[in-house]
């Protein structure tokens, strides 16, 4: 059975919007180009993203099972959502038979944008998303929390969701935080594949999974699609990070979650400085090259002031208890890797750039 066929079993007709059709499409009935006269005209179905002309337009078209399109293995079916409804009104929580009518090349997408990272693109990428997926799987995360939106993976099949998170490591570390508070809370099954559209100033993780050092709209939203549909997944570190007062203290110990390195020193007290302040002001911070000057600001003070001067002889760092010199630490790779830590999937895309 075809991919298409599996997915189409849902039963969903195309769902024709009047307008908007985008410019260079073509008729899905005589093949000629759409969308050319400069008023409201022609038809545009918002699932499967077909055009049909006013005068081509047919009973059979309105009638005609959707099959979704080029992103039918990303799209969740609205028919999907409200099954699982009627299911769980139901009370009948055997979902097998819905989700074996889905296919198993169905790996539905959940879209979580940082609308705050990356000069506004967030916001750009939200209303993209939205036109070519289901609304109600791209998600705001200034207004949704990443664990709440991750509740989604819970109804969908077993293994098969997966994430694209639009942001900078911060983002990339709060998403990857939800995942594994999700395996705390017995959703391991439900865990999705990680895949990063980096936007923020900071994009070392998506760089070193090959995502691109940032993305700033050069690529159409279609291209990145296909790109989560193509990337090879592999196994990611994630480190604990547990720091302490030297002697008595009455503190408890803070613990975090790393992914791919955690700073000590300038170049850590640097990003503190500049989060601190796109914190208190954030529309001056609209621009990654206004960004990169703040850090550079943050960087030279730090050579001038110098308050991490003689750190070595303040703090002390052990990797897997053994005690590490951080004079050596700072000469070394700044990635660490081993095998007997916590480890989340993550996603690599293995062609194109965005
Ligand atoms: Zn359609
Ligand atoms: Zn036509």
């Amino acid at each position: 059975m075809g991919r298409s066929e599996e997915i189409g079993r849902i039963g969903q007709s195309h769902h024709w919007v009047r307008g908007n059709v985008p410019l260079c499409s073509q008729c899905m009935v005589c093949g000629q180009q759409c969308g050319s006269q400069p008023k409201l005209c022609d038809y545009r179905c918002i699932w499967c993203q077909r055009t049909v002309h006013d005068d081509c337009m047919g009973g059979d078209l309105k009638t005609e099972n959707c099959d979704l399109g080029e992103f039918r293995s990303l799209i969740i079916p609205s028919n999907y959502l409200w099954a699982v409804k009627q299911l769980k009104r139901s009370k009948n929580v055997d979902y097998m038979k819905l989700i074996a009518s889905m296919g198993r090349n169905w790996t539905p997408l959940i879209v979580l944008a940082n609308t705050r990272s990356g000069n506004n693109m967030g916001e750009v990428l939200v209303s993209e998303f939205k036109g070519l997926l289901n609304p109600l799987q791209v998600f705001d995360l200034s207004k949704t929390s990443p664990f709440k939106a991750l509740q989604l993976c819970s109804i969908l099949p077993p293994n098969s969701a997966k994430v694209l998170v639009c942001g900078g490591d911060g983002t990339v570390g709060w998403v990857l935080d939800a995942v594994d508070e999700m395996k705390i809370k017995g959703q391991e099954n439900f865990i999705p594949q990680v895949a990063v559209l980096p936007l923020g100033t900071g994009n070392d993780l998506a760089n070193t999974l090959g995502w691109g050092a940032g993305y700033a709209g050069e690529v159409p939203v279609e291209q990145i699609l296909r790109n989560v549909m193509e990337a090879d997944s592999t196994k990611l570190d994630r480190w604990k990070v547990q720091v302490t007062n030297k002697g008595y203290s009455l503190r408890k110990p803070k613990v975090m979650s790393m992914n791919n390195y955690f700073s000590v020193g300038p170049d850590a007290l640097m990003a503190l400085n500049f989060h601190t302040h796109r914190e208190k002001t954030p529309s001056l911070f609209s621009s990654r090259l206004v960004n990169k000057a703040v850090y550079l600001f943050y960087g030279t003070k730090d050579c001038l002031v110098q308050e991490c001067k003689d750190l070595d002889k303040k703090v002390e760092v052990r990797v897997c208890a053994a005690l590490r010199n951080l004079c050596a630490l700072y000469k070394r790779p700044p990635y660490l890797r081993t095998p007997d830590l916590q480890t989340t999937t993550s996603y690599k895309r293995t062609s194109g750039c965005c």
